[in-house]
């Protein structure tokens, strides 16, 4: 059962709800820019999941089913009382891996290059939440091979890390304020914007999943402060809509710092010591900007109200599309996938683009939407969409239709 697949239509209801309050409350927490990146990037994770994902996956089952230490029974983990206890137990310690997969993923600079992504954002909302990297398959998986090597059902794992990312789903809005006792014990909507603060007394704090007791446990906790209001994002900010480059972003930096950098212990240095660390002569050639958060201004390129709707019927284009994905996936597999995928990786492309108001924009959605004819005839499996005249005509009025528009907004 994919929990997270089930969660989909509850996010996106409640995503429009809060969206319908803060269009209502005139509050300013949504801009349609930004929240199209943070969903755009969700999409990407997700789709490049579907391949990347398979090796995790391999990994966790050669560790449970070769060198696990203990053997513990599926059938323990039932509904009688010591069967609750026992998913509490694997999902406490999930969060507890968890947790310091979080922190390193914010002290180093390799695992910071993957989890960025999530905090690039300047807004803070429920699409902030779905706002996922691409990379952390690189990494992550290790922080759980532990519990893998203690034995536990990998299908009591799998649904208790799924509860884990959808329990963080709620407490990415600002319509919910301070909860007194519940922000010292669960992360809650407080103490995670916190943790999504580039303001100096906040940075790198509250990196629990369920639990910020583990931040107090560890010295890593810090409540929310009336004295000082969030400012949300990065502090090198990512100044751009393209999805691709939100996850690429801080590995160039890294890889910049690697290839200036004279000496081999620093080269290899800039991976793995803590973020923001930089070889002394790097730092010396290239000086990183310094920071006033008193000037701050949010990256928001301004378009015209038809480039905004174009861009917005576009993306439900992308929404419905990475949905038939999700579901070829479930019930055709991998194989099948690939194409529609690059159709869809080649519209969040655009998208960025049209966002970001460049002048070449139009072109590249021009070009788009022109190879959707040779790809859906020659590329994707017929098995997959049956290529009727029905179909053929719907297609063709969607790029007719997008391209006269393209041209007018
Ligand atoms: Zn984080
Ligand atoms: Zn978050």
């Amino acid at each position: 059962m994919n929990l997270i697949a089930l969660a989909v239509p509850f996010f996106l209801a409640a995503l429009f709800l809060e969206l319908a309050v803060d269009r209502f409350q005139q509050t300013g927490y949504y801009r349609s820019n930004d929240a199209i990146n943070s969903l755009s990037a969700g999409i990407l994770s997700e789709s490049t999941g579907y391949f990347t994902k398979l090796v995790q996956y391999a990994i966790w089952g050669f560790v449970l089913g070769e060198l696990a230490l203990f053997e513990w029974q599926r059938s323990w983990f039932d509904a009688s009382l010591q069967g609750v206890l026992l998913w509490v137990l694997a999902a406490v310690l999930w969060d507890f891996c968890y947790y310091w997969n979080h922190r390193l993923g914010h002290e180093i600079s390799i695992l910071w290059a993957a989890h960025a992504v999530h905090h690039q954002s300047e807004e803070y909302n429920l699409s902030t939440a779905l706002r996922q990297t691409s990379s952390s398959f690189l990494f992550s998986w290790i922080f759980y091979v532990p519990l893998f090597l203690m034995g536990i059902p990998a299908d009591v794992l799998i649904t208790v890390a799924a509860a884990n990312l959808i329990y963080q789903f709620w407490v990415h809005t600002r319509f919910v304020n301070r909860l007194g006792v519940l922000d010292r014990v669960f992360v809650t909507p407080s103490n995670h914007r916190v943790h999504h603060a580039q303001n100096e007394r906040y940075i790198d704090k509250n990196y629990g999943g369920i639990f910020v007791l583990w931040d107090r446990m560890f010295g890593t906790f810090a409540e929310e402060s009336d004295d000082e209001p969030v400012i949300f994002g990065v502090r090198k900010p990512l100044a751009n809509w393209n999805p691709f480059w939100a996850n690429f972003q801080v590995y160039n930096n890294l890889l910049f710092d690697a290839r200036e950098a004279r000496r081999w212990r620093d080269k290899i240095g800039v991976w793995f010591r803590r973020t923001g660390w930089r070889p002394a002569d790097v730092e010396a050639a290239f000086p990183k900007d310094v920071v006033d958060l008193d000037k701050f201004q949010k990256y928001d390129p301004q378009l015209t109200a038809t480039r905004r709707r174009y861009v917005m019927v576009q993306f439900f284009i992308v929404v419905a599309t990475s949905l038939f994905i999700a579901e070829a996936f479930a019930t055709r597999g991998t194989q099948f996938i690939l194409v529609p995928c690059l159709l869809l990786w080649a519209n969040l492309y655009t998208l960025g683009l049209l966002n970001e108001g460049r002048a070449y924009a139009s072109r590249f959605e021009l070009i788009r939407l022109l190879f959707i004819v040779p790809v859906g005839v020659y590329g994707l499996d017929a098995t997959l969409i049956e290529k009727t005249p029905t179909v053929a005509l719907i297609v063709a009025t969607y790029i007719l239709v997008s391209a006269l528009w393209l041209r007018k907004s």
